[in-house]
């Protein structure tokens, strides 16, 4: 019988109903990056001061607990059964985009690929794909910068330290794509991921995280 990977009651889909109400999506997001705001159908002040490469976000839910926690089990803690609850929770939102669009997975920089053995946002990326028959496209952008050991840093050396943290590496022949990660925080990387990506050609870069931090 399969059962819900928080509560363990019987239950088809990776969270049973009351878990799924532990997911708590931003309330009045952002049209671009889905941090909540006061007001409906509002742009909040940073994407208004530096607009970002992307034209929108799809968000699951606001990053807090008992969230948070499944996503640093996810990062930290080798509990890969965790990408399914956060796939699941994006397949309902990306319904919405064609499924010709592909998902890229934020990279992860080889050397930080090679010490945790795996990387997040991909193995989520991965099981969305296949739910939804969309192209995965894992090998097209790197992570020059080993930029992730940033939590210490202050908010304009965590900048500098993001820019041109990625790369292009191969032709991607779409006009649209989604951009997958597990959190976004500060959005710094995201942001740098899609600038990247947008100088390669993309014309409209989408962004999707499984959660947000709401401040
Ligand atoms: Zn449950
Ligand atoms: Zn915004």
């Amino acid at each position: 019988m399969l059962r819900c990977a928080v509560c363990q009651t019987p239950s088809q889909q990776s969270l049973c109903t009351g878990c799924q109400s532990l997911l708590e999506p931003p309330e009045n997001p952002c049209q671009i990056c889905a941090k909540p705001l006061n007001q409906p159908n509002g742009v909040c002040g940073e994407c208004r001061a530096d607009p970002p490469a992307f034209s929108q976000t799809y968000c699951a839910t606001i990053y807090q607990a008992p969230v948070d926690h499944w996503v640093q089990q996810l990062k930290f803690g080798e509990r890969l059964d965790r990408a399914r609850i956060m796939a699941e929770a994006l397949v309902d939102l990306l319904i919405e985009v064609n499924n010709s669009v592909p998902i890229i997975p934020v990279p992860l920089h080889p050397k930080r690929l090679r010490k945790r053995g795996y990387n997040q946002a991909y193995e989520i990326a991965k099981i969305i794909c296949k739910q939804q028959n969309r192209p995965l496209l894992s090998d097209v952008l790197i992570r020059i910068k080993n930029t992730e050991m940033q939590a210490e840093l202050h908010e304009k050396q965590r900048k500098a330290n993001v820019r041109a943290a990625f790369k292009v590496i191969k032709p991607i022949n779409h006009d649209s794509v989604l951009l997958l990660d597990d959190v976004m925080t500060t959005g710094q990387t995201l942001r740098s991921a899609a600038q990247c990506l947008q100088k390669a050609g993309i014309e409209t870069v989408m962004v999707t995280v499984f959660a947000r931090s709401g401040g």
